[in-house]
């Protein structure tokens, strides 16, 4: 086993006795696998990767760490665009063995651990014709996603994933289990709900179901991407009237040639499309969103009924293989999507640095905007966001480019933009998160560091979106 400078071997010893997990450093084998992360901009080499298998493996390397004055970073599903669940040096607290999800078909929740992903989740749930609502990529972490709000195909009628939060079990700063619920240390409940990883780590969340499919109305008509203009005008209209039932969110994207089942006419080109989900009865859905096809002359229509968890994993090739896309993404609340709006991100389309980037424009309406922006940490909830989200799969753009496209295209969106920013979507900023946070939090951000102050007052969780305290 390879020895790293500064750590007290003895008691990195006495650690591994009891740990169930793995106690990884580099040059072991699996060290690579553990430290890695989606986002290929970041190859950080921790001096430690403990691979938890439960709680108890958590607070011993939480009090390890400590102890020892290690910085750590800790991974749930490893999808931080900004690279938060590693670093260089220091201890990568990782739970992705930590998977397990049990369904209280009585109770009517799901008990998840911290390392969980949505697969897993969509998986035992759907089972059962439950959902919990998650994000849209089947690999990426519960943990990460909840904790910084999370947005999924049936978020217009059941809000955002925090918004099913009932309770979570978490893991502090001093290696103290807590459970945090409407009754018990309701202050850091509230936290959890947005506040990302700043109080713990969360080693179990508890989710309520809804009933859900199993097999759902999908509409997914693929319009070439000269159309944007008139596309997201007709799809701004019809969203603005749709029930709750239907979530959808506008896409802009060149399909490259690996995702299954896509017919060759889609293959290659620059497009638009609106992709959309219903929330009921699969005829009703049919009917319901009917419109969203209609909206201009397709290249080709995938609309269909299909089982929600093949829904669940169907976006994943959009989004690469783990390891192997650079990416830096920025995103920012409308309060509207106005037409001046649409006219900048249509031609902003068509001048994007690599065919891998996309722009994610979701409808944040229905239950998500019925909660208010106190109500949970997560802040201001506004109908309309738009997600630039520039992505690279091969050398030809530098990472420098991919961030100064995105950031010269937000900055000319800031003349449209609400106030916040969905953290989720957000990468490395070089001089670091501080100004983003407080504006994705608002009015939130001093109720935060209140709590950071009781919760870990010496900011020993810090590789995060930090609200320092
Ligand atoms: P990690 O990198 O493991 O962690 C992210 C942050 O959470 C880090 O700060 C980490 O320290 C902290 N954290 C992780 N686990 C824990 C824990 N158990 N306890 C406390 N803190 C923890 N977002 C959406 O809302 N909807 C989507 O559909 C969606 N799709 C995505 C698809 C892809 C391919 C990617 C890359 C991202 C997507 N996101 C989506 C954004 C995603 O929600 C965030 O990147 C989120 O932070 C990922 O969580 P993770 O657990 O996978 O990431």
């Amino acid at each position: 086993m390879a020895v790293a400078t500064g750590l007290d071997e003895a008691r990195f010893d006495e650690l591994g006795q009891w740990f169930r997990g793995e106690l990884l450093r580099p040059g072991d084998l699996g060290y690579d696998q553990g430290r890695q992360l989606w986002n290929a901009m970041f190859d950080k080499r921790p001096e430690v990767v403990a691979m938890c298998t439960g709680a108890a493996d958590v607070i011993d390397a939480v009090n390890f760490a400590r102890e020892q004055g290690l910085r750590v970073a800790v991974r749930g599903g490893g999808h931080s665009v900004a690279g938060l669940g590693s670093l260089d040096g220091g201890m990568m607290i990782n739970l992705s063995r930590m998977d397990g999800v049990h369904v209280d078909r009585k109770a009517g929740t799901v008990r998840v651990e911290g390392g969980a992903t949505w697969g897993d989740v969509d998986r035992e749930t759907q089972a059962f014709g439950l959902v919990a609502p998650g994000g849209i990529v089947s690999d990426t972490g519960v943990a990460g996603l909840t904790l910084g709000g999370g947005l999924g195909w049936v978020r217009g009628k059941y809000g955002l994933s925090c918004d099913n939060l009932l309770s979570a079990e978490v893991v502090t700063a001093e290696g103290e289990l807590l459970t945090a619920s409407a009754t018990e240390n309701a202050d850091l409940y509230w936290g959890l709900r947005g506040g990302g990883g700043n109080f713990g780590i969360v080693t179990s969340f508890e989710f309520g179901l809804h009933p859900l499919g199993p097999t759902v109305m999908v509409a997914l008509p693929i319009y070439p991407l000269e159309e944007a203009p008139s596309i997201l005008r007709g799809w701004r209209d019809f969203m603005r009237s749709a029930p709750d039932e239907v979530t959808s969110h506008a896409g802009i994207w060149t399909f490259p040639g690996e995702p299954p089942g896509l017919p060759p006419e889609a293959v290659g080109r620059d497009v638009i499309f609106t992709a959309a989900v219903y929330a009921g009865a699969v005829e009703e859905g049919e009917r319901v969103l009917g419109p969203l096809r209609e909206l201009g002359a397709p290249i080709v229509d995938i609309s269909s009924p299909m089982p929600f968890r093949a829904l669940q994993s169907s976006f994943d090739p959009f989004f690469g293989v783990k390891g192997t896309v650079r990416a830096y993404w920025k995103s920012l609340y409308l309060t509207e999507l106005s037409d001046a709006a649409i006219d900048v991100i249509a031609r902003r389309a068509l001048a994007r640095p690599t065919p891998w980037t996309s722009f994610n424009i979701p409808f944040f309406g229905g239950a998500v905007t019925r909660v208010g922006a106190q109500e949970t940490a997560f802040g201001p909830r506004w109908p309309f966001m738009v997600s630039i989200d520039a992505n690279s799969v091969d050398d030809t753009v530098s990472d420098e480019e991919l961030k100064r496209w995105t950031r010269e295209f937000w900055a000319e969106l800031q003349q449209f933009s609400a106030e916040g920013a969905y953290l989720n979507f957000v990468g490395e900023e070089e001089q670091g998160m501080e100004e983003i946070v407080k504006l994705a939090y608002g009015a939130n951000y001093e109720r935060l560091r209140e709590l950071k102050r009781k919760y870990d007052p010496h900011n020993f969780f810090r590789i995060n979106q930090n609200v320092a305290p």
